[in-house]
C-alpha cells in the first residue's frame, strides 16, 4: 500500500521539532520509522507532516551517570543489543524482531508508540525506568508507571518529544527476558521480563514486566509479593509464578487465546525467574 500524501519536515534543533509539532496538531515525529511506517502504508495513520528526529543533534548514546544508565531517545535497538554491559537492555533488545528493524528501530520510538506487544516497555517497567520528554513549557520526566496508559496511548503530549530514557542501574541484579512467539523474530505472544535481587540464597527483592498481556505493559505484583523475601529453591519460583497472571486480561488474538496467554505468563515466569535467580 502507500501512504497519503504527507508533508516533510527535518529541524535540525529539538526546539524546532517541537515548534513545528506545535504549528500543526495531525504532525507525527519519524525516528527509526518501523512502527509508524506500516500504519502509514496501511492507512491506519494519516499524518499530515512528518517531523523527521534524525537531523536533531544529542540524542543518540548510552552513558552511564550516577546510579543509572541515560539512553538517547534515537538510539537504535542495534545498539543496544551490542552493548553487552547493559546486560538485561542488551538482551531485551535483541530479541526485537530481525537485525533490519533492529537497525532502524529506535527505543524512543518503541516508547513513545506505547504497543503493549512491544518488547522495551515491559522491560522499562520491571526496571523502574523513566523517559525525559521535552515540550514547549520545558523537559519532565515520566516514570515507566506512568508512561503508559492505555493501547497505543501514552502520557506523552502531542508536542512532546522523548529525548532521553533513564533506566536504574541494577547491578547485582539477576536477570532473565522469556518471549514465546510461534517464529523466531515475530512479536511476542507473551514476553516476561524478570529481575531478582538475592542475598544468601534468599529474594530480596524481585520485579517482573509483562508483555503483551494487557493494553499496557504489567507488573506481575502477585508473583512479586509471592517471591519477595522468600528463599529462592525451584518449590518457591513455582509457587510465584502460578500467581502471574492473577488480575491480567490478555487480549486473545489469531496466535493465542486469552486462556493460552495465561498460561503462557505462568511458564514463561517460572523460565525467566529461575535464570534470574542464578545471578
Ligand atoms: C516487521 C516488524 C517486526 C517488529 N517486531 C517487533 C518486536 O518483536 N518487538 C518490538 O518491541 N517491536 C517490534 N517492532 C517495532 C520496532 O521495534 C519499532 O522500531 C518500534 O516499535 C518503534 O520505533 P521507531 O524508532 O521505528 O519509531 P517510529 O515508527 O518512527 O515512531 C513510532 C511512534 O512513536 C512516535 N515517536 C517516535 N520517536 C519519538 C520520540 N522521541 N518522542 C515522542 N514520540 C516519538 C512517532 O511519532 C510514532 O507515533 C517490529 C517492527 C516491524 C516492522
Amino acid at each position: 500500500m502507500i501512504p497519503a500524501e504527507f508533508e516533510y519536515a527535518a529541524p535540525e534543533s529539538i526546539e524546532d521539532a517541537i515548534a513545528v509539532l506545535g504549528e500543526d496538531p495531525e504532525a507525527k515525529l519519524l525516528a527509526g520509522g518501523q512502527s509508524l511506517l506500516p500504519l502509514m502504508k496501511l492507512r491506519l495513520a494519516v499524518p499530515s507532516r512528518l517531523v523527521d528526529l534524525r537531523s536533531v543533534p544529542g540524542l543518540t548514546g548510552i552513558d552511564r551517570q550516577g546510579d543509572g544508565v541515560r539512553i538517547g531517545a534515537m538510539t537504535r535497538h542495534a545498539d543496544l543489543q551490542d552493548a553487552d554491559e547493559l546486560g538485561l537492555i542488551a538482551r531485551v533488545a535483541g530479541s526485537i524482531a530481525d537485525q533490519q528493524v533492529r537497525n532502524r528501530g529506535t527505543i524512543g520510538g518503541s516508547l513513545a508508540h506505547g504497543d503493549p506487544a512491544s518488547d522495551l516497555p515491559a522491560l522499562l517497567l520491571a526496571a523502574e525506568g523513566e523517559v525525559t520528554a521535552q515540550g514547549p513549557g520545558g523537559q519532565r520526566t515520566i516514570p515507566a508507571g506512568e508512561l503508559f496508559q492505555d493501547y497505543l496511548t501514552t502520557a506523552l503530549a502531542p508536542d512532546e518529544v522523548i529525548t532521553e530514557v533513564r533506566v536504574p542501574v541494577v547491578d547485582g541484579w539477576g536477570f532473565g527476558y522469556e518471549k514465546f512467539n510461534r517464529r523466531a523474530e515475530d512479536w511476542a505472544m507473551v514476553g516476561v521480563c524478570a529481575l531478582v535481587r538475592t542475598s544468601d540464597g534468599t529474594c530480596e527483592d524481585v520485579r517482573i514486566g509483562f508483555t503483551h498481556m494487557g493494553s499496557t505493559p504489567l507488573r506481575a505484583t502477585a508473583s512479586e509479593a509471592a517471591l519477595r523475601g522468600k528463599g529462592l529453591e525451584a518449590e518457591a519460583i513455582a509457587d510465584a509464578a502460578e500467581q502471574a497472571a492473577e488480575g491480567t486480561e490478555p487480549p486473545g488474538d489469531l496466535n493465542a487465546t486469552a486462556d493460552y496467554k495465561r498460561h503462557l505468563a505462568r511458564v514463561l515466569t517460572k523460565r525467566a525467574l529461575t535464570t534470574a535467580a542464578k545471578g
